[in-house]
């Protein structure tokens, strides 16, 4: 069985959303990390968990939206990550690539949203382009020397990588594997098997344009498997197990 730890299936029309479950269900992926980018959409993710056993949802405010958290906004997200289908608090972080000018109110929510995650024993689903040092830093900062959760459609350096690993993230590829001659090859190559997963990041865009798909988490595999010299299998395996065991991490309000 397969796991995709990160999609985006909200914005789906009913019959988009039906062909592509579908062809997860084909390609033997059990387990999707549905992805709220803001309040509403993550309020979509949590309906569609609710109604399809496959789907499991992440809640929160993607950096590309940033703005600071007010108290009501801040207690429906954690209303929200009430949810038992709720696994995560995502998509979260940090992007120095596309939006640095609000920088600085990125970190303000993301130390929001490291907060709530705490406070729900929730681990964190982020987004982090060009930011890895900084993440660390707002991490220390918040007080911890290790963060749980992972790091998704990783597109950083072998330095970049070792410190998303030593924060105790778990990083997942994604597409860019399936084009050849990426950076991503050489990390695929050293990453620890215990921390590695997979992501399509799927959404509404990526359909409609490249008929990207969570069924594709196949194709990821076996170009890890293939970068790595190793079985499709073991890929297989070694990914669905990792997501199982992040997911175990919920443990629920802390009062
Ligand atoms: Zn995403």
């Amino acid at each position: 069985m397969f796991a995709d730890a990160h999609v985006h299936l909200d914005r789906l029309k009913p019959k988009e959303l039906e062909l592509m479950l579908r062809l997860s269900q084909e390609a033997n992926v059990e387990m999707l990390i549905s992805v709220g980018i803001d309040l509403e959409s993550s309020a979509r993710a949590v309906s569609l968990a609710q109604s399809e056993s496959r789907i499991w949802a992440a809640v929160g405010v993607h950096p590309w939206y940033a703005r600071p958290l007010d108290q009501q906004a801040y207690h429906q997200l954690k209303k929200l990550a009430t949810h038992p289908k709720v696994l995560f608090i995502g998509e979260v972080g940090l992007d120095l690539n596309r939006a640095p000018e609000t920088l600085d109110v990125q970190i303000t929510l993301l130390r929001q949203e490291i907060r709530l995650a705490t406070e729900m024993g929730l681990p964190l689903n982020l987004h982090c382009r060009q930011a890895h040092a900084k993440l660390r830093e707002v991490a220390t900062e918040e007080g911890f020397t290790s963060l749980t959760g992972l790091i998704h459609g990783f597109d950083g350096d072998l330095a970049a990588m070792e410190r998303c690993l030593e924060l105790g993230l778990f990083v997942s590829f994604g597409r860019t594997l399936l084009n050849t001659g990426s950076e991503a090859e050489a990390l695929v190559r050293r990453i620890p098997l215990d921390r590695l997963l997979l992501d399509t990041d799927s959404s509404v865009r990526s359909w409609r344009q490249n008929q990207n798909h969570p069924g594709r988490i196949a194709e990821i595999a076996q170009r890890v498997a293939d970068l790595r010299g190793t079985s499709l299998a073991e890929i297989e395996q070694a990914t669905y197990s990792n997501l199982c065991l992040l997911a175990e991490r919920r443990k629920g309000p802390d009062h």
